[in-house]
């Protein structure tokens, strides 16, 4: 056990799209965070959730879908703990490490995500890939790539990024069954025109879709709803939404009934105002979870942070009230749907590769 102890003026957690964003800003602004801050986040990189699938599908490689934070938090004067946080006490100001000790803050920043859920019942019979985080599932992906594919795959989850995930697995891991198996209707809650047009591509690409049936149970190498065995399968992918941090839950900070904290509209948590929560780990009334709310969080957190440290008003959140939905389909193309349009092909392609490049651009430091 590592019982180091250090104190900082300002502990960021994760570094996830929020803070990404926010690093970038205080770059652009000239703005120079307090002598000891330090962002803790395991691996070297924060990887970019809209790329993914296409990295999958060939269309990328790691580089230009993670981007290196050394060279960011040096601009900055920022410490990069390569570590994760396994616990925090909200009421002392502690964050427990995995391995390097505790860290003693004065201010704090949580933007370390979410985790996809899995069934509860469980008996091990089946491999479980979790698609966050993107470090370790690319990994598992590798290892299919190199000659381990599972003859018989599952995707769990029926949302965009299921769906994204599953084009891009039909594409690199072609002699793989591919089932989708998700508990709603397929992109539940999305427009109709969308929802059918995802259904006929899977279909078309030969992935079977299994739509309305909750898995609850592993065992003996199926998948099971209510109690009845629905597919024998090799190994499972985990695409199953957005689940909490157990360690968010036990901080002390007020948690909504999922576990993810609290937060008002200056993203500061609603229990402790040294605190500031985005992205995913944030309970906030009107955001969602996904990429495209946790940077729009990162611009307010550039702003309130700052303030927060000198003492300046914050700026509250409003968050947008429709999104556009861009999926990627492994082929070069894509599917969009916006403002009651669903549209699809290789010119979307082009226009969410135009989109993904320049955020990637936009955010990348070099050293020189
Ligand atoms: C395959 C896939 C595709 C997706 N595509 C899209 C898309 O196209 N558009 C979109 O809007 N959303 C997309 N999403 C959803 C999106 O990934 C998430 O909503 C988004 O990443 C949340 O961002 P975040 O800022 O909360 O944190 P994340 O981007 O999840 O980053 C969290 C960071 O914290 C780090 N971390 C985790 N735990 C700890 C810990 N204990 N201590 C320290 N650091 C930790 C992680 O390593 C990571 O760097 C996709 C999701 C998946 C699975």
């Amino acid at each position: 056990m590592n019982d180091t102890v250090t104190a900082s003026p300002l502990v960021l957690a994760g570094a996830g799209h929020a803070h990404l964003v926010m690093l970038r800003r205080w770059l652009d602004t000239g703005y120079r965070p307090p002598t000891g801050t330090i962002l803790v986040n395991p691996g070297s990189h924060a990887w970019y959730s809209g790329m993914m699938p296409g990295l999958l599908a060939g269309r990328y490689n790691v580089e230009e879908c993670a981007i290196a934070l050394a060279p960011l938090c040096r601009a900055l004067g920022i410490e990069l703990r390569d570590d994760s946080v396994v616990a925090l006490d909200a009421a002392e100001r502690r964050v427990s490490l995995a391995h390097s000790g505790e860290l003693i803050h004065q201010c704090l920043s949580i933007n370390t995500g979410s985790k996809p859920p899995s069934p509860v019942l469980n008996d091990g019979s089946m491999e479980l890939v979790p698609a966050k985080p993107f470090s370790t599932f690319h990994q598992s992906w590798l290892r299919w790539q190199q000659g381990a594919a599972p003859e018989h795959l599952g995707i769990l989850g029926g949302g965009a990024a299921a769906v994204e995930l599953a084009l891009a697995l039909r594409k690199s891991l072609p002699r793989s069954e591919l089932h989708v198996l998700c508990a709603n209707e397929l992109l539940s809650g999305q427009a109709p025109g969308l929802i059918q047009a995802a259904r006929r591509l899977l279909l078309a690409r030969g992935i079977k879709l299994h739509e309305g049936g909750f898995v609850d149970q592993i065992k003996n190498g199926h998948v099971f709803v209510g109690g009845r065995p629905i597919q024998q399968l090799d190994a499972l992918v985990l695409a199953s939404g957005a689940a909490a941090l157990d360690w968010y839950q036990h901080s002390g900070l007020a948690c909504d009934d999922a576990g993810f904290v609290r937060v008002g509209d200056t993203l500061q948590a609603v229990s402790a105002p040294e605190v500031f929560v985005a992205g995913d780990s944030a309970a906030h009334q009107g955001s969602r979870k996904s990429g495209v709310y946790s940077v729009r969080h990162g611009a307010i957190l550039a702003i309130n942070i700052r303030a927060k440290l000198t003492r300046q008003p914050m700026v509250n959140y409003k968050p947008q009230r429709t999104a556009l939905a861009l999926l990627s389909t492994a082929d070069g193309g894509a599917l969009l749907h916006y403002a009651g349009w669903t549209l699809s092909g290789r010119l979307m392609g082009k226009w969410k590769n135009h989109l993904d490049q320049r955020f990637m651009k936009r955010h990348r430091v070099s050293d020189h």
